[in-house]
């Protein structure tokens, strides 16, 4: 049997499960902890956060691909005047690492755990990641063999930072010898295609195919993913 894949990199957020309920959920207990401690705050809405965000990367441009400093800095914001100059930064820390354990709170989309299993059989896995989820910290961190961040990579994809260093994992590996895996029209999709790595593209929401190049192959279920490889990938 020959194999003209290598390695197989996925996305997390939206691709092994639903981020929406486990970001909403870690944010809301994260307010409720701060506020617990310095009383109410005016969280603002998306258009405010947004602004903000803007605001601190024109100070500091490492926000731009650095999520956690991001949101440190902005319970920072939002502590200042109700705590005292000293106790701001510790809070912020603080209520970050309350953030992550809740953000770590997640619910695998169903036929994810077997699915790696089997593959992690045939192939090296890796994670190719613009969140701040540890797949270290979940049980199904196992099956990986490296995970790299925006922070490791000091850019988000799209851009080739988190695929050059994926590469680097196998010596002499291709680009034509990587499948990306990832629920992410252009983040996942489009930047691995750009540089000759295999795609599947988890479309468990049916959207619709906005890119300028071809349909990629798509798959709805994890349940079908290693078959889907297999019958793609494997010649005997
Ligand atoms: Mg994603």
């Amino acid at each position: 049997m020959t194999n003209k894949i290598k390695m197989i990199t996925f996305d997390l957020d939206d691709t092994l499960w639903d981020n929406k309920p486990t970001i909403t959920n870690a944010e809301i207990k994260t307010r409720e902890w701060i506020e617990d401690r310095v009383g109410t705050i005016e969280w603002g809405d998306l258009n405010d956060f947004l602004q903000l965000r803007e605001t601190l990367i024109k100070k500091d441009r490492s926000i731009t691909w650095d999520i956690s400093k991001l949101r440190i800095e902005i319970f920072k914001e939002k502590i200042k005047g109700l705590a005292s100059a000293d106790d701001i930064t510790k809070l912020a820390e603080d209520a970050f690492d309350y953030f992550l354990k809740k953000r770590h709170e997640i619910k695998l989309f169903p036929g994810v755990e077997s699915a790696l299993k089997t593959l992690s059989e045939n192939y090296m896995l890796g994670v190719l990641t613009n969140g701040n989820a540890d797949i270290y910290k979940l049980s199904i961190g196992k099956y990986f063999e490296f995970s790299i961040s925006s922070l490791e990579a000091q850019n988000s994809k799209p851009n080739k930072s988190h695929f050059e260093l994926a590469k680097s994992h196998l010596p002499n590996l291709k680009y034509s010898e990587m499948l990306h895996v990832g629920d992410h029209q252009i983040n996942d999709i489009l930047g691995a295609h750009a540089l000759g790595i295999e795609v599947l593209w988890f479309n468990n929401t049916r959207a619709i195919w906005k890119q300028d190049f071809e349909n990629p192959d798509q798959f709805y279920d994890w349940q079908n993913l290693a078959k889907i490889i297999e019958e793609k990938y494997e010649s005997r």
